[in-house]
C-alpha cells in the first residue's frame, strides 16, 4: 500500500485476523453501531456499522481541495433553490417523463404561488468525490454527486477516527495513527440546526427527526440528537405515518405534530419514491413543506440536488450566472466538475447518445435516483440506451464520465463476511452546512468529512446499500 500500511503486514494472515478482532471490539467500544438487518426497529440486537481495517492513503492536496470548495458549494446549492427560473428550466425536459421529480416540482410550486412561510433556510449536504486517477499517477479531486437530502454518515463518522487510531497502535504503526484526522461531522451538522432552531425563536418547540420505517442507522442519527439534547434542544423522532395522524398548521402556519410545536423538520427520510407509500405520504410532505417550520432541507433545496440539475451546471456559462464577479469560485467549482452530458432531445442528446453507445465502458447513466443501487454501467447502458433514445423517455436519464480512482488493497469488515483482502475503491465526501435567513448567509462552513470504500467488484451502492463500508482518509 502506498505510503499507508506495509505489504508484509497486508498479507499476514494471523496478524490480520487479530487485528480485524482488535478492530471490531474498537467499533463496538467506540459506537460505530447499527441495528441488525432482521430487527431494524430493535435495539436489542446491534452490530458494528461495517468498516475498513485500515484507513485509505489520500493525497493531502487533494483533501484539502475537497474541503475548501465546500463553502462555496454550499452557496451555490442555496442560490439554485432560490432560482425558480433557473430550476423550473434545468428541470423541464426531466420532469415531462420522470413522475417523482415531477411530483416534488409540483409541490415546489404550489410552495412558490401560496408564498414561502418561512425565511430561514438549513441546508445540511454533502458534496462526494472519488480521486481520478491520471496517466502520470497524479490523482485529480472529481464531483460523483451533492447530497441535499439526508446525507447521511456524519454521526458515525464522528466515531471511526479512534477505531483506526486504535488499530494502527496495537499494529505498530504510531506514525500513522498519529496522523488519521480528527472529525466530528456530528457536532458541526448539530449546530447549524441549533442555529436554525434558535432563529426560528420558540423555546418549546423541538426538532422534529422525519425517520424511516426502518431505523437501522438509528445510531448514525442519535449523534447528531445527542449534540442537540447538549445544547438544550429538544428533538424527536416521528415518521410520516406520525405527521400524517397527528400533524397539523395553526393558523400562523406554525406545525404540530404529536402536539408538539416543531421548529426545525429535518429530513432523514423522502429521497426515494418508495417512502410514498400512499396519497397520504405526499400530503404530510406538502403540510410540512407549506409549515412555518425551517425544513431541511426545503422542497427547492431538494430539487437543487437532482442529477439533472447537477449536468446543467456543466453546461457552459452556468456557473457563472450564479458567480458573476467571482471567477475564482466558478473555477474552484468547475475544477471539480467530470464530463456531464445531456441526453435531452435535439443534437446535443443525439451526441450524448451516440457517445455512449459506442463506448459504454467510458460512462454511467443516472437516472433521477438517490441511495445507490441505481446507475447503469456497461452494456446495460446500451441496452437501456437503446430502448430509450428515440424517446423523451431518455431525458429520465444523464449520463456521466466514469472516474477511475486508483484500487487499493484492505479488508472489509462487516457482520456475516469473510476476512478476505479485496480491492478497492474509496469516495470522499465533505459535509457542508449552511443558514440563511432573509437575504444574510448566518453560517457558511465545512464540518467534516466521510471516507466510504468498497471492493472494486461492485460499481455502485452506498454503506446502507451493503456494498460500501466507513473510511478514513490517511493523509500522504
Ligand atoms: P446515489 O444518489 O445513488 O448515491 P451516486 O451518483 O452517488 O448516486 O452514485 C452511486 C455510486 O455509484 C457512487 O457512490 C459511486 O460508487 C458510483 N458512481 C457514481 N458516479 C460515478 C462515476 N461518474 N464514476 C465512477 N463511479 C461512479
Ligand atoms: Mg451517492
Amino acid at each position: 500500500m502506498a505510503q499507508g500500511i506495509p505489504d508484509k503486514m497486508m498479507s499476514n494472515t494471523t496478524l490480520i485476523k487479530d487485528l480485524a478482532d482488535v478492530a471490531k471490539d474498537a467499533a463496538l467500544l467506540q459506537g460505530v453501531l447499527m441495528r441488525i438487518h432482521e430487527t431494524p426497529n430493535s435495539s436489542e440486537l446491534v452490530t458494528y456499522a461495517p468498516f475498513t481495517l485500515f484507513p485509505t492513503p489520500v493525497p493531502k492536496a487533494v483533501f484539502l481541495q475537497a474541503l475548501a470548495v465546500q463553502t462555496h458549494y454550499n452557496t451555490l446549492v442555496d442560490k439554485i433553490s432560490q432560482d425558480p427560473d433557473f430550476l423550473e428550466e434545468a428541470l423541464a425536459s426531466t420532469i415531462a417523463v420522470d413522475d417523482f421529480t415531477a411530483r416534488l416540482f409540483r409541490i415546489h410550486q404550489q410552495i412558490l404561488k401560496e408564498g414561502r412561510s418561512q425565511s430561514i433556510v438549513l441546508g445540511l449536504n454533502r458534496s462526494d468525490y472519488m480521486l481520478d486517477q491520471g496517466d502520470d499517477g497524479s490523482s485529480s479531486l472529481k464531483q460523483i454527486e451533492i447530497n441535499t437530502f439526508a446525507a447521511s454518515f456524519g454521526g458515525l463518522a464522528s466515531r471511526t477516527p479512534d477505531v483506526h487510531r486504535h488499530v494502527l497502535n496495537v499494529a505498530g504503526q504510531l506514525e500513522e495513527s498519529r496522523r488519521i484526522l480528527d472529525n466530528n461531522p456530528a457536532a458541526g451538522l448539530a449546530k447549524a440546526v441549533a442555529k436554525a432552531w434558535e432563529l426560528y425563536g420558540s423555546e418549546r418547540a423541538v426538532v422534529m427527526f422525519l425517520v424511516e420505517e426502518g431505523q437501522r442507522n438509528i445510531f448514525d442519527q442519535r449523534y447528531i440528537e445527542n449534540e442537540l439534547w447538549k445544547r438544550n434542544i429538544s428533538t424527536m423522532r416521528k415518521r410520516f405515518d406520525d405527521v400524517t395522524k397527528t400533524g397539523s398548521l395553526d393558523q400562523d402556519k406554525r406545525l404540530f405534530v404529536d402536539d408538539q410545536e416543531v421548529a426545525v423538520v429535518y429530513f432523514r427520510n423522502g429521497y426515494m419514491p418508495e417512502n410514498y407509500i400512499s396519497e397520504k405520504t405526499w400530503d404530510a410532505r406538502l403540510l410540512m413543506e407549506r409549515s412555518l417550520a425551517v425544513k431541511c432541507p426545503d422542497i427547492s433545496t431538494h430539487l437543487a440536488g437532482t442529477k439533472k440539475v447537477q449536468q446543467v451546471l456543466a453546461s457552459p456559462g452556468v456557473l457563472e450566472k450564479f458567480f458573476p464577479d467571482q471567477p475564482q469560485v466558478v473555477e474552484q467549482i468547475r475544477a471539480t466538475f467530470t464530463g456531464l452530458y445531456t441526453l435531452d432531445m435535439g443534437p446535443e442528446g443525439e451526441k450524448t447518445v451516440a457517445m455512449a453507445l459506442a463506448a459504454p465502458d467510458r460512462f454511467v447513466l443516472k437516472p433521477q435516483r438517490e441511495g445507490g443501487g441505481n446507475n447503469i454501467y456497461g452494456s446495460e447502458i446500451c441496452q437501456v440506451l437503446q430502448g430509450v433514445k428515440e424517446s423523451t423517455e431518455r431525458t429520465a436519464y444523464i449520463l456521466m464520465d466514469k472516474i477511475h480512482p486508483t484500487p487499493v488493497q484492505n479488508y472489509l469488515l462487516r457482520r456475516d463476511g469473510p476476512l478476505k483482502i479485496s480491492n478497492c475503491l474509496s469516495e470522499l465526501g465533505v459535509f457542508g452546512t449552511y443558514v440563511r435567513q432573509g437575504k444574510d448567509m448566518v453560517m457558511n462552513e465545512c464540518a467534516g468529512h466521510l471516507l466510504r470504500t468498497k471492493s472494486s467488484e461492485h460499481s455502485d451502492g452506498g454503506v446502507a446499500a451493503g456494498v460500501a463500508v466507513l473510511d478514513n482518509p490517511l493523509l500522504v
